[in-house]
């Protein structure tokens, strides 16, 4: 053995039996980068789009920041902040881009005045599924596609979330046709948003806190949320009678964590790990915890608050799904960015359409008759 060698063994040595010393004593002894960077303590923000605790969304934003801290250490702690806590729902990407909070827990088609292609990373008028969004964003290029869109802005996006299949929404009065959505005044944002409008709706982007006031004033006609669980939770049934399904605008919408470039670069390789980690598992618990409340929270919308349970006409869902494709085709044309996520994921569903047709859709005709 030679005396490097020895040296060597020495110093190892003495490290390994400083792991143990006072923080004083190890920073003298390691540089920085090497054993004294994983104690690099990291204390952020995360603003949201959401109202405080808000079931579903809030608390997944809440439980994100938790589980984070939790899996770090403590070495990322996580102040979440709720809409209009810090900043106003719509400007959670604005304040991550300037860095002002680290993280934010939002959904991108908040963002169309950024960037209108923004919009198809949440969910697509007679998009994809949850299960079909998830396999596009890790295995269909979209996750690329997404982080692509997002760096001119200097942000890190993450799937954070899915809700599954949405509802139409809540209307006081009945849709018959598509002449009854001439004039609806409906909250309705996103692309969604946009395909009504052509039908002739009045559609406004509102956020979730203020949905309750603008129905029952009579502000609007119409809303959409999300689906039972969380609209129970919002007593929107007491602002509306019918509640429509299906929800054709937001098939399988995708929250977002979004965090700032700087912050992100400045994690070590394994609290990114843990934050990457994080998110996949936030999207598996919200997606869950929406399966498993939807089915009661929709019995209990009938039956104890009466609310009457109406599907859209197919006649109407044919106008609607004509109208997404004049939406699409202008968006694209006018969008270069927005045409490639669209045909990227225009390509993905028709190929998943084929394969859902004989597992998925096939099997619960089968299993449900
Ligand atoms: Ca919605």
């Amino acid at each position: 053995m030679s005396l490097r060698h020895i040296l060597f063994g020495l110093m190892s040595t003495t490290l390994l039996l400083c792991s143990g010393c006072s923080d004083n004593n190890s920073a003298t002894m390691v540089s920085p980068g090497s054993i004294a960077e994983p104690e690099r303590r990291f204390e952020w923000k995360m603003v949201t789009a959401w109202p405080k605790n808000f079931p579903g969304l809030g608390t997944s934003a809440n439980d994100l920041a938790a589980r984070i801290e939790t899996m770090s250490g403590g070495r990322i702690s996580i102040k979440v902040y709720g809409a209009g806590e810090l900043v106003a729902p719509f400007e959670v990407f604005d304040t991550v881009s300037r860095g002002t909070a680290e993280m934010g827990h939002s959904i991108s088609y908040y963002w169309k005045g950024k960037s209108e292609a923004a919009q198809l990373l949440a969910t697509i008028p007679f998009g994809l599924t949850a299960p079909e969004k998830n396999a596009w964003l890790y295995f269909g290029g979209g996750l690329e596609l997404w982080r692509e869109l997002y760096a001119p802005f200097g942000l890190i996006p993450f799937p954070a979330g899915n809700t599954g299949v949405q509802m139409a929404g809540w209307f006081n009065r009945e849709i018959n046709s598509v002449a009854d959505l001439k004039g609806l005044k409906i909250r309705m944002p996103g692309l969604g948003g946009e395909v009504l409008a052509r039908a002739g709706a009045t559609t406004i982007t509102l956020p979730g806190g203020e949905l309750f006031t603008a129905l029952q004033s009579g502000t609007i006609d119409a809303t959409e949320w999300i689906g039972p669980a969380n609209d129970l939770a919002f007593g929107l049934h007491n602002a509306a009678r019918y509640y429509y399904y299906p929800g054709w605008q937001e098939p399988g919408p995708t929250p977002e964590l979004i965090i700032n470039q700087a912050a992100w670069e400045s994690l070590p390789p394994d609290l990114q790990a843990i934050v990457e980690t994080a998110t996949k598992a936030t999207s598996l618990e919200m997606l869950a915890n929406f399966t498993a409340r939807n089915p009661q929270a929709l019995k209990t919308l009938v039956e104890e608050h009466g609310v009457e349970l109406r599907a859209l006409p197919d006649d109407v869902l044919e106008e609607l799904r004509r109208f997404t494709a004049e939406v699409m085709q202008e968006l694209t044309e006018r969008d270069p960015m927005a045409a490639r996520i669209y045909q990227s994921i225009s390509e993905f569903r028709e190929q998943s359409a084929n394969w859902q047709a004989i597992s998925a859709k096939a099997y619960l005709q089968t299993r449900d008759q």
